[in-house]
């Protein structure tokens, strides 16, 4: 009984394991063609000043269109890009499009645009040598101040390549581009690390922000990082807040800007426009609305 058990287990096993292998193929091959079928898509998520409900920035987060399977997250597809090559590809696709579309909202939108567009870097991007020459003739391309770029890399990503890396930031940091740590304490670093490291915003996970009113020691944490990165000159975007509690509590910590679904989910360019039209037409409907109001 156990034999045959094992045998069906073992027969599951192998189909799914077949299926998942199969599609993981056709994904990499079909995502070969996704650019120049123009089958990417960028979704913009609003960074908002938590004490006076102003939009900042947006950060660029990238879907895949498929003409099949539909929407596709990040997380299904950007590691298998990853295996190859192709993330630089597609990640500079993305840079290019990000930056055309913050210059196009400021020229369109004036003074209701985001003043900063967030891009999502991958570790092999971050370690290719000419990373920084590729940006500069990016912003150069869409004449954008390269202040109005943030670049996020994770933490794990600076440990791993510590080198290279760190040199690249420096490079692009030193010409003006702002450097953001993503996804900060799911990592590994240690703490002392920090000042070491060239970047200017934490971007604290949303596992803080979610556990924070719960759980004591989180709430601990998340006050404890904010005191650091005061001191260490950083500002800091709370990513995840999707509860007035939440908000409340980060204010409370006088934490500069936010991120989440309490705010906006990740938008499409013409959902985005509707917004911030929205917003600029009536200025007492804006972010602080939602921070103050209930
Ligand atoms: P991330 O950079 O940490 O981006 C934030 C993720 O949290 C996004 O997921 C966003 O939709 C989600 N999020 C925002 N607010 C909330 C909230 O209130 N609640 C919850 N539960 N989630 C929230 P998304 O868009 O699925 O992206 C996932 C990850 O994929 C990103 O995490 C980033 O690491 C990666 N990614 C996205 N675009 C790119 C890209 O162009 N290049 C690279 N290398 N990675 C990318
Ligand atoms: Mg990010
Ligand atoms: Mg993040
Ligand atoms: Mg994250």
């Amino acid at each position: 009984e156990a034999k045959s058990a094992g045998k069906a287990c073992y027969r599951v096993f192998d189909h799914t394991m077949r299926e998942r292998a199969e599609l993981r193929m056709k994904l990499e091959e079909h995502l070969h063609r996704a650019i120049d079928n123009n089958e990417l898509r960028i979704a913009y998520q609003p960074i908002v000043c938590l004490s006076t409900g102003e939009l900042t920035g947006a950060e660029a987060l990238l879907r895949w269109q498929h003409p099949e399977y539909g929407l596709i997250a990040p997380d299904k597809f950007i590691p298998i890009a990853e295996e190859s090559d192709l993330i630089i590809q597609i990640e500079s696709w993305v840079l290019d499009h990000a930056c055309q579309q913050l210059m196009s909202w400021q020229k369109h939108l004036g003074e209701a645009a985001p003043r900063c567009i967030h891009v999502n870097l991958s570790r092999k991007q971050l370690i290719l040598p000419e990373l920084p020459e590729r940006v500069s003739r990016t912003l150069q391309k869409h004449q954008m101040a390269p202040e109005s770029l943030h670049l996020e890399v994770t933490e794990s990503m600076i440990m791993e390549d510590i080198e290279v890396g760190i040199t690249s930031l420096k490079a692009l940091r030193k010409s003006g581009v702002q450097i953001d740590m993503d996804d900060f304490g799911t990592g590994h670093s240690s703490l002392s690390c920090l000042h070491e490291f060239p970047i200017d915003v934490l971007k604290v996970d949303r596992a803080f922000v979610a556990n924070a009113r719960h759980v004591q020691d989180y709430a601990a944490l998340l006050e404890a990082v904010l005191v650091l990165a005061d001191n260490l000159g950083l500002n800091v975007v709370a990513e995840g807040i999707e509860t007035k509690e939440q908000l409340a509590l980060l204010q409370g910590l006088d934490c500069g800007y936010g991120q989440g679904y309490l705010f906006a989910k990740p938008l499409f360019p013409e959902q985005f426009e509707e917004l911030i039209r929205t917003y600029s037409q009536h200025p007492e409907a804006n972010f602080a609305c939602v921070a103050v109001g209930d």
